[in-house]
């Protein structure tokens, strides 16, 4: 199988004045294209750091971090820009959607944004796939928080994405939505193939995956395939 994608000795230092603090050390794997993962572990023990990175939204202080087969390091904010908008996907925990834009809008803005053609009827598409076509012309503060979960979903799948990442997709949602929004992450698997790394605290949610990699202080501490 294609690895999708390949870290090597990633670290991820932050400084501020003298002070620096060390939030991923020495991280190693690699990620089949096609399958499922999840990363767990507790508050502050850096996912969120490593789901930036992984996804090319941050960069690593050191190590390699190889997307697609390019290696992200020594790209330029528009190259990295570029890469993204071809093969990444990403759902944020707390949604990210433009709050002066309607959900049709918000879906229609990563189209625009790789100049395609058609982009309403398109992005009418997404939104009904996630079963919010009714809802197209409302802003996000009139919908639900699992209504504007859908809609960041629609956006992130809007460019048919390689890979997508998902920073606790379930986190903020009840239980009647959170299991709508992972039947749509895995059908997206099945369906089109597109790799799913996930940040969870939701260990129901990590035992559906194929695979399950925990980091503790910035270190992975295990990396174990899951009987599914
Ligand atoms: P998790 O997702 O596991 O809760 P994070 O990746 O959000 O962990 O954060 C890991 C650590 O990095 C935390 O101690 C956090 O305070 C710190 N951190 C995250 N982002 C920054 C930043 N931009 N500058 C400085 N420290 C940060």
């Amino acid at each position: 199988m294609d690895t999708i994608l390949d870290l090597q000795q990633v670290s991820k230092i932050y400084k501020s004045g003298n002070r620096s603090l060390t939030v991923l050390d020495d991280i190693n794997f690699s990620i089949p294209a096609g399958s499922t993962m999840s990363i767990v572990g507790p508050s502050g023990s850096g996912k969120t750091t490593l789901l930036g990175l992984c996804a090319g939204l941050d960069r690593a202080t050191s190590g390699t971090v190889a997307l697609h087969g390019t290696r992200l390091n020594g790209l330029s904010e528009d190259q990295l820009a570029a890469v993204r908008n071809q093969y990444v996907g990403f759902i944020f925990q707390n949604f990210q959607l433009l709050p002066t834009l309607t959900a049709l809008e918000n879906v229609m803005v990563p189209l625009e944004l790789r100049g395609e053609k058609n982009i309403r009827p398109r992005a009418l598409d997404l939104l009904d796939k996630v079963g919010l076509a009714e809802r197209s012309h409302h802003y996000p503060t009139q919908l639900s928080g699992g209504e504007q979960q859908r809609v960041s979903l629609a956006r992130a799948f809007s460019n048919e994405p390689r890979i997508l990442f998902a920073d606790e997709p379930t986190g903020n949602l009840d239980a009647d939505t959170s299991v709508k929004v992972v039947k749509l992450l895995f059908d997206l698997n099945k369906e089109a193939g597109t790799t799913l790394v996930l940040v969870t605290h939701d260990l129901e949610l990590a035992a559906r995956t194929q695979r399950i990699v925990r980091i503790k202080g910035g270190k992975l501490t295990s990396d174990e395939l899951n009987n599914i």
